[in-house]
């Protein structure tokens, strides 16, 4: 397929998939769980990786498959693992190159799930987290890695805090150590951003957010940017034999596929939390229109952080795309636009942002992000409930903080009703 020189927006409209004399224009829904064969040796050929194609959905399906190759396009990589969530893919991500005895180098603003995944369920596994602040100087977040660390961990855009990555600085830090940068991009999303062309090696998603777009199905995705060198030493289970495979070195077999077979060939065919067909379906629906819901969502959100900055009600606004954003100029920098979410607080603190949340009437209350309808949440009492105040305040979670995810309504409806709902919460304080 002629996809090479395609623009984003075309990718997102018709990448990866091709249909032939006759074929369904839409790409086809394959609800099937399995594949039939002609012959015995046929299927033995697929087990033994020696030849490509289908075989049971928890390995390969040709809808996921489709999906995966989009998002390959979208991001520049050379392949993808579709996921059953954002949660798996991350799992599935670090596992692959991390086992029990190892470490993990993270930055502290990130995503409740994720921070729980590396500061408490991992290390049960023996895989152990040291966390660093972003914004500090190169040589210190340098400081943080060992001799057993395998990666190094950041968001592109990080939820809720809005912080902006500074690539140059995370992929020079990795770069030195000889260890991958991991970026979860589900933010920006590769029309805003594209991680690989900025150093990251390996590129992680939530789709259940920008990607499926309308909050209808969960779903992550793991995309290899077939650039980093597992073969300095680090990485044995990416080039010597593995047992599951009759002694096959996955460096040497797959070359710069190496990382995203073994994702696929071991753990979604042993832990198995790969995506399903129909949620693959929807987020390649939701694909074909990244590029204008996305460019709504930062026009929406940069007016209503401008009316937000403004207002007496409100005590402060983040949101990378005002100016005087502390992260304006990496946003600049590495980001074609800067979302649709931000935070603020609204004045007297947590007990008038809860009045003010309890009085929206076109946003509603709910824990999500990132889909076609105006939404908030309270990260300190759901997202990042499990973590105390001062983890919390490390992620970039104050107790007044309120997300704002801005939809794709027109901005006049939205701020009307932020407009009421702010009076509401001064009446009621
Ligand atoms: C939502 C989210 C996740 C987790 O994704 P799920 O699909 O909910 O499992 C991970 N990272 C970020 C940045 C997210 O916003």
């Amino acid at each position: 397929m002629k996809t090479k020189n395609w623009k984003v927006e075309t990718i997102a409209v018709q990448g990866a998939y091709e249909p032939e004399n006759g074929d369904p224009r839409v790409v086809p829904l394959v609800q099937s769980t399995t594949y039939a064969y002609q012959s015995a040796q046929g299927i033995a050929d697929l087990f033994d990786l020696k030849a490509a194609g289908h075989m049971y959905s928890r390995i390969s399906n040709p809808t996921v498959a489709a999906f995966e190759e989009k998002m390959t396009l979208l991001e520049g990589g050379v392949g993808a693992l579709a996921c059953a969530s954002g949660q798996a893919a991350i799992t599935c991500a670090l596992m692959n190159i991390c086992h029990s005895g190892q470490h993990i180098v993270a930055t502290q603003a990130l995503y409740g799930g994720t921070f729980n995944l590396l500061a408490q369920t991992l290390p049960k596994f023996g895989i152990t987290c040291t966390f660093v602040d972003q914004h500090a100087p190169e040589a210190e977040i340098a400081a943080a890695i060992q001799d057993n660390t395998r990666c190094l961990f950041a968001e592109s855009l990080s939820n809720p805090g809005t912080e902006v990555l500074d690539f140059a600085k995370f992929a020079a830090i990795a770069q030195a150590a000889a260890i991958p940068l991991v970026v979860d991009n589900t933010f920006p999303t590769p029309y805003l951003c594209q991680p690989l062309q900025h150093g990251a090696s390996i590129v992680v998603h939530s789709s259940s957010k920008y990607i499926d777009g309308h909050a209808t199905s969960l779903g992550g995705v793991i995309i290899d940017g077939g650039r980093f060198d597992w073969t300095r030493g680090k990485f044995p289970e990416i080039t010597a034999p593995d047992p599951s495979y009759h002694g096959l070195s996955y460096s040497e077999s797959f070359k710069e596929n190496a990382y995203i077979v073994k994702a696929r060939v071991q753990l979604a065919r042993d832990i198995g939390a790969v995506m399903a067909p129909m949620n693959a379906w929807l987020s390649n629906l939701g694909l074909e229109t990244l590029h204008l819901r996305m460019a709504r969502h930062c026009t929406n959100a940069t007016e209503l952080a401008t009316w937000l900055a403004a207002d007496k009600r409100v005590s402060w606004v983040k949101y990378p795309g005002l100016p005087t954003d502390s992260g304006h100029d990496l946003a600049q920098r590495y980001l074609k636009g800067t979302s649709g979410v931000l935070t603020f607080g609204v004045q007297g603190g947590a007990a008038a942002g809860e009045h003010f949340m309890n009085s929206l009437k076109l946003a509603k209350l709910v824990v999500h992000v990132a889909d076609t309808r105006t939404s908030v949440l309270h990260p300190a009492s759901m997202t990042h409930r499990q973590l105390n105040e001062s983890q919390q305040r490390q992620a970039g979670v104050s107790p007044e903080l309120i997300r704002v995810s801005v939809g794709l309504e027109h901005i006049d409806d939205i701020i009307a009703d932020f407009d009421q709902a702010l009076t509401a919460a001064a009446t009621l304080a």
